[in-house]
């Protein structure tokens, strides 16, 4: 007979192995459903600086392995593969995924936030091909090269100065006058010589041959327009969340995100949002891990019918 598990994870990011680690150490049967690598958007942070009990900082990918770790440490098992559907209504929810059907009696939601794209023709067609939205991910094939980071906030500053180490130049376009990133930032970017910022200013085309050889911006204030020549373009103005496979059964506000509280419980018995994919003020690497716990705490208890 096949396992019903007392808890599926849809996620391996650091809710929902956080999520995880607190069910499995309280004997519940768990299975992560990761798609990709444990860690989630977290593994494509070289340097994370602001998760607690690593005074030198730790790499997002080896943190990502290590959660997983931690919650295989007491039973919670994993599996690599693509969710396609998901039926969260009965009593025994369903995934089905590449790798077939399981089954589980509490459902976590981890499935985090995509990048959200610039919207410009051709985006699409041209990623990989000089447009990219991950630094840490794509900047090594930038080095000695000249690139464009497009946005205001940490992920976009972050960006543009990891990048400024490997590339010739960095421009970075925000759309506004001053940066919504924090002020820890301001005296790296006021050190790093080959990065500019180019202020009120958005992306109103992007310009290629095979490849990304340049952008046009547009001066939002004034409506003039010029041209950079850049090899690449990084895009970094925030995320939309992974909410395609919960369409029409679980509740979202109206960003698209999860409507579910500090408790994580989502509209549908059984069902908890954990991390960037749920309605919150805050969307760090140690409230999704937070989440996590919670929402351990609560299936338990929806399990032994509290
Ligand atoms: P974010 O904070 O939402 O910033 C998005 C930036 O993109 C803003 O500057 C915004 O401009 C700009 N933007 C949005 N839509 C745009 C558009 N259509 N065209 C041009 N620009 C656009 O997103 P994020 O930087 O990815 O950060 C997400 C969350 O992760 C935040 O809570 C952030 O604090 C956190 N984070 C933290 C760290 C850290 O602590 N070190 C690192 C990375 C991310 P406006 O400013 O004008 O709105």
């Amino acid at each position: 007979m096949a396992t019903i598990y007392d808890m599926l994870v849809i996620g391996g990011g650091p809710g929902g192995y956080t999520a995880a680690l607190y069910a499995a150490r309280a004997g519940l049967r768990v299975l992560v459903i990761e798609k990709l690598s444990a860690g989630g958007q977290m593994a494509t942070t070289e340097q994370v600086e602001n998760y607690p009990g690593f005074d030198e900082g730790v790499d997002g990918f080896e943190l990502g392995e290590r959660m997983q770790r931690a919650a295989e440490r007491f039973g919670a098992q994993s599996l690599l593969a693509t969710v396609s559907r998901l039926e969260l209504s009965g009593e025994i929810k369903r995934a089905h995924t590449d790798e077939g059907v399981v089954e589980g009696r509490t459902v976590v939601i981890a499935t985090g936030a995509s990048p959200r794209p610039l919207g410009l023709p051709e985006e699409q067609g041209l990623i990989g091909r000089g447009v990219a939205y991950c630094a840490a991910c794509d900047g090594m094939f930038y080095k000695g090269k000249t690139v464009a980071v497009i946005g205001g906030g940490n992920t976009a500053v972050a960006d543009a100065l990891l990048l400024a180490k490997l590339c010739e130049k960095v421009y970075l376009v925000h759309r506004r006058d001053t940066l919504r990133a924090t002020k820890v930032y301001e005296k790296a970017l006021a050190a790093a010589e080959n990065l500019e910022i180019v202020w009120d200013s958005r992306p109103a085309a992007l310009l290629h041959a095979e490849r990304v050889n340049g952008i046009r911006l547009e001066n939002v204030k004034t409506g003039a327009q010029r041209e950079i020549a850049v090899d690449g373009v990084f895009t970094a103005i925030g995320r939309v969340p992974d909410t395609g496979l919960l369409e029409g059964q679980v509740e979202l506000d109206a960003q698209g995100y999860i409507a579910a509280d500090e408790t994580t419980r989502t509209s549908l018995p059984g069902v908890f949002a954990v991390g960037d994919v749920r309605t919150k003020a805050v969307r760090q690497i140690v409230t999704a891990a937070a989440d996590g716990a919670v929402a351990a705490h609560f299936a338990e208890d929806y399990l032994n019918g509290i």
